[in-house]
């Protein structure tokens, strides 16, 4: 059977916050980890654990047999513990639960060198040109055979246990107990995507990682055609004998845009966060209230990537007004001009809009980030 030992041991002191267990786009670290070990091919999985994330380990779901086993003071220990879980299997799997971007394919090389050849341990060549510096002496080192080892790191259960059983000392990674012992490990291409979560800057890495996937939200909104009010769209005061009624200044290209990224981020709508009862927005300017919704987004650790909107009115002509509107909007987002997008239709006469009733505005968002 082939096992993954997922080590969930580590500390969380290094970043002062949890990094195994805070989201990243919706999945936390072992979340993602232990979605990438059985996309590879686990068939079951050790996890192997802290004090602090064993409740948390064992409610975990899981749709392959999972262990949870209490891991030691250092690395080495704990990977031990979770050979002795994992007794009966064909092939383990080793993997710190902090590389939780390795690509699957990387796992599934992983396990088919271990089958073939015995191990095959993650490797990405050094690009960058190595020196050692100590003091007045330093030297240049031949990259051409160097290599940054990463997990997993696969192994014939057998001897990887063997060689936790017999060789001396501590070690960073298993490669380097199986080479005491057994062999020389072999080395299958790794993934720059495998960079272990341990600093604030991996972290931030992570984040913009993350926020190539975007989430996506409509709005829409509507308002009656009146006399005695100013028209006011997407921020721009517009010349004609009627305006649009409502509480706040009732532009309603800007609230459909706000339902659009609050519906993208999954905040509620702009009824429930800038209620009409509430005299505090009684004339307000809807930008205003855009700006406070992008100040919410921002606060969730999410940005909005871009909007598109569509304004159904029959007149006044609005054209005129719409690249006004699109740097307004640009600028309460913090957007650059060509991530918005407005236009503007008439409904051919047809429909409240068409008839002079009412201006509707639809918009679409996307919103990047973490949640
Ligand atoms: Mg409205």
């Amino acid at each position: 059977m082939i096992t993954g030992i997922l080590l969930c041991a580590g500390g969380a002191s290094r970043m002062g916050f949890d990094k195994l267990t805070t989201p990243l786009a919706g999945r936390n670290a072992i979340e993602r980890s232990r979605d990438l070990l059985i996309a590879g091919g686990c068939e079951r999985l050790v996890l192997v654990t802290s004090e602090a994330h064993e409740a948390y380990l064992r409610a975990l779901p899981c749709s392959v047999p999972a262990l949870v086993t209490r891991g030691g003071d250092t690395r080495t220990q704990s990977v031990f513990r979770g050979l002795h879980a994992a007794a009966g299997a064909s092939i383990v799997v080793i993997h710190d639960a902090a590389r939780c971007f390795t690509p699957a394919s990387c796992v599934k090389a992983s396990i088919e060198s271990a089958r073939q050849c015995g191990s095959g341990v993650l490797a990405v060549p050094v690009v960058d040109t190595v020196v050692r510096a100590n003091g007045d002496a330093y030297e240049t080192l031949d990259r051409s055979n160097l290599y940054r080892t990463q997990t997993p790191q696969s192994f014939r259960y057998d001897e990887i246990l063997t060689a936790y059983e017999q060789a001396d000392g501590a070690a960073t990674d298993d490669a380097a107990l199986y080479r005491q012992v057994i062999g020389t490990p072999h080395l299958v291409p790794g993934s720059e995507l495998a960079r272990k979560l341990t600093t604030a800057e991996d972290w931030a890495w992570a984040k913009e990682l993350c926020m190539t996937y975007p989430k996506i939200g409509t709005g829409f909104d509507t308002h009656r055609l009146t006399e005695g009010r100013k028209l006011i769209l997407g921020g721009v005061e517009i010349p004609f004998e009627k305006g649009l009624l409502g509480h706040s200044d009732a532009d309603v290209l800007i609230h459909a845009i706000i339902d659009a990224v609050l519906g993208a981020a999954a905040l509620g709508d702009i009824g429930k966060l800038f209620p009409d009862s509430d005299e505090a927005y009684r004339g307000i300017d809807s930008r205003v209230l855009l700006r406070r919704t992008v100040e919410l987004v921002q606060k969730r650790d999410m940005r909005i990537a871009s909007i598109d909107a569509t304004i159904l009115c029959q007149r006044p002509k609005l054209r005129p007004y719409i690249d006004t509107m699109r740097q307004n909007i640009a600028e309460d987002c913090g957007l650059a001009l060509e991530n918005v997008s407005v236009k503007a239709t008439t409904t051919e006469g047809m429909n409240d809009e068409g008839k002079g009733l009412c201006i509707s505005a639809q918009a679409v968002a996307t919103v990047v980030g973490m949640a």
